[in-house]
């Protein structure tokens, strides 16, 4: 088994170029083949991030690098239903669940910037409690992957399989880029995979609590419509 070593084998330079060659090289191959390169080439330098909408990465990455660090940002608003599926992943896969969490917490935030932020200012928000939780907890690594898909909106529509996380200065790996919510639905089937019950509920991309960031989606509407819904914002800043 690779055991994580703290200092990276590899320079920033190295990993750039590593990602651009991957990025030609893998942009068709299946997600389980994106998988292994990542843990053949990373090993315990490689984590994936959830939502924990669902376990499928932590699943695929699991299979190809058991034990593998799943990170999972606890913003201090989740549902408890995605507090629950976090738990579940942590007992029925093979992987290592890292839960991290911001500097601040919800009272002290509160006590700074005045309660509920992320109705006046989701950006502003989600920087605190998730952008700069994450970039921390991946100093140690050299790779993350993510379950970004590009059928989910517009704005993830050119979303690469590997690139170069350039304020991070990481290799960014998305390896069901190319799925659809059918792909999605069938890996589920097969494998069993564990899903947020809030799936079950009317939403369809399931991030914090608050009425304002994330609600059900309507007839027609995209997956990704239901959150931040009216702010004019779609991402929390983390793939921006
Ligand atoms: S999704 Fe909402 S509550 Fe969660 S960090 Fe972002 S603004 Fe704050």
């Amino acid at each position: 088994m690779t055991t994580k070593t703290e200092i990276s084998p590899y320079s920033p330079a190295e990993l750039e170029a590593l990602a651009v060659q991957a990025g030609r090289d893998l942009e068709d191959a299946s997600a389980q083949e994106v998988m292994r390169w990542a843990a053949e080439t990373f090993g315990r330098r490689f984590a994936v991030t959830s939502s924990m909408e669902d376990a499928v990465v932590a699943h695929l990455a699991s299979t190809a690098l058991p034990g593998v660090d799943v990170i999972f940002l606890d913003t201090g608003y989740h549902f408890a239903e995605t507090i629950g599926t976090r738990d579940a992943v942590a007992a029925v896969y093979p992987v290592n669940v890292i839960t991290l969490t911001p500097r601040q917490t919800v009272a002290e935030q509160d006590a700074e910037y005045g309660p509920r932020l992320h109705d006046r200012d989701p950006d502003r928000c989600c920087a605190l409690r998730k952008v700069e939780p994450l970039n921390r907890g991946l100093a140690g690594y050299d790779a993350w992957a993510t379950g970004l898909r590009r059928d989910e909106s517009p704005t993830r529509a050119n979303t690469p399989v590997v690139s170069f996380d350039p304020k991070r200065q990481k290799v960014k790996i998305a390896p069901i880029a190319r799925w659809t919510q059918a792909d999605v639905d069938a890996y589920v089937a097969e494998h069993g995979i564990l899903l947020n019950t809030l799936l079950m509920d009317g939403y369809a991309s399931i991030g914090c609590a608050p009425e304002s960031c994330t609600r059900r989606i309507l007839e027609g509407e995209d997956a990704r419509s239901g959150r931040w819904a009216g702010a004019g914002k779609t991402e929390c800043g983390i793939h921006l």
